[in-house]
């Protein structure tokens, strides 16, 4: 079955300072990139069964002329979907209005996740965002006007310039919108942007305002799900949870990344080539690899401890035939006796320090793992 579909959309109304995405801010391949991407979604017809989720990002999928995006949008939906769909859509600030996000809603979007990043517009002008936070208060409005009950808002956090009280204004701010799904992650600083010469924000500050938003976000009622992702109740996001429980997802359109059935494929990053292949998988499919039973150990390991619930000890055991602590032990034990792993029920899950020191945790047990021989 795949569990979801991902659509990429690399078209954006201008370059972000931080941004590294696949995306490009001129419009003369926009209509040539359309039809490429809605002929690769009609030639997956074989590997398209029942879908749980689809989410289309980007890019801003919304900075394309509306017609194109019903166009993707209905090629898609014209597949079977699952009963209680979780249907997203990437909507950036300044490019939305009441007729896209109507549009939108009834084309079966249901879910909406908008980049905000900061509600400081002296801070947006740093990243180079294109909206202020005057103009996302109106979007997000409307948007529930136009019927969405259910949205996310990116924030960023330790960015330049920024203070602890900057970071407690955003979460106030965006608390009192009461949108039910929050993501926060820090600003990373890419090679090849303008950005790739800033000092990173150093460590304790970039804890001291993870523990912020967690604590504020907890006080509010968000669960704090993953790392770093919080959500109302009954409101994590179905498609992501799906990634970090390996589930299969296609990925459709430039560079996007698959994983079906214990493959892991992804598409050509060249918009070029990608428009020329017109969507034939042998041309834009270019990686393909076939993940070891060591690498999916990890991954098992890597990606389900990510989610707070954490790995189930027999679902490993029944996906890969040995219990996990015959291959990672040592590394869980040492992370229990530091306090950043917790077992409980039957499950391994990371503590509210170990959340903190994540990369360590994931450090520590694939340094100390031992293959069984029989692998
Ligand atoms: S809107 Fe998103 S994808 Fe586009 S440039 Fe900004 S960060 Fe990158």
């Amino acid at each position: 079955m795949t569990s979801g579909i991902y659509i990429h959309i690399p078209f954006c109304v201008s370059k972000c300072n931080y941004c590294n995405f696949l995306s490009f801010t001129g419009k003369e391949n926009i209509e040539l990139y359309k039809n490429a991407l809605i002929a690769e979604i009609k030639n997956s017809s074989k590997q398209i069964t029942l879908t749980e989720t689809i989410y289309i990002g980007g890019g801003t999928p919304t900075s394309i002329p509306l017609n194109y995006l019903t166009e993707i949008i209905g090629a898609i939906v014209s597949y079977p979907l699952a009963e209680g769909l979780e249907f997203t859509a990437e909507a950036n600030p300044g490019t939305v209005n009441y007729e896209v996000l109507r549009t939108l809603r009834n084309a079966g979007v249901n879910r909406l996740s908008f980049g905000l990043q900061t509600t400081h517009n002296s801070l947006l002008k740093n990243l180079g965002r294109i909206h202020t936070y005057a103009e996302f208060e109106q979007n997000y409005f409307t948007a529930r006007q136009a019927g969405f009950t259910n949205i996310n808002v990116d924030l960023m956090y330790a960015l330049a310039n920024e203070t602890a009280d900057h970071l407690k204004r955003d979460i106030a701010r965006i608390i009192s919108l009461c949108p039910e799904h929050i993501s926060a992650y820090p600003l990373t600083i890419e090679e090849n942007t303008p950005f790739e010469n800033l000092k990173p924000a150093d460590d304790s500050l970039v804890l001291q305002m993870f523990d912020i938003i967690k604590n504020e976000l907890k006080k509010a009622g968000y669960n704090h799900y993953e790392i770093s992702n919080f959500a109302k109740d009954g409101f994590a996001s179905k498609h992501n949870l799906a990634y970090w429980q390996r589930k299969n997802y296609l990925g459709m359109g430039l560079g996007a990344h698959s994983f079906f059935n214990g493959r892991r494929f992804s598409n050509t990053e060249d918009l070029n080539e990608y428009i020329a292949a017109f969507g034939e998988l042998k041309k834009l499919r270019h990686t393909s690899v076939f993940i070891e039973k060591t690498d999916a150990m990890e991954e098992f390991f890597f990606l389900g401890l990510r989610v707070r619930e954490g790995i189930a000890l027999a679902a490993f055991l029944k996906e890969f035939g040995v219990p996990a602590y015959s291959v990672f032990g040592a590394g869980i034990k040492k992370m229990i006796d530091y306090k950043l792993l917790q077992e409980s029920g039957g499950r391994l899950f990371l503590t509210d320090n170990g959340i903190n020191l994540s990369n360590r945790v994931f450090t520590e047990i694939f340094t100390a793992r031992e293959w069984p021989r029989s692998l």
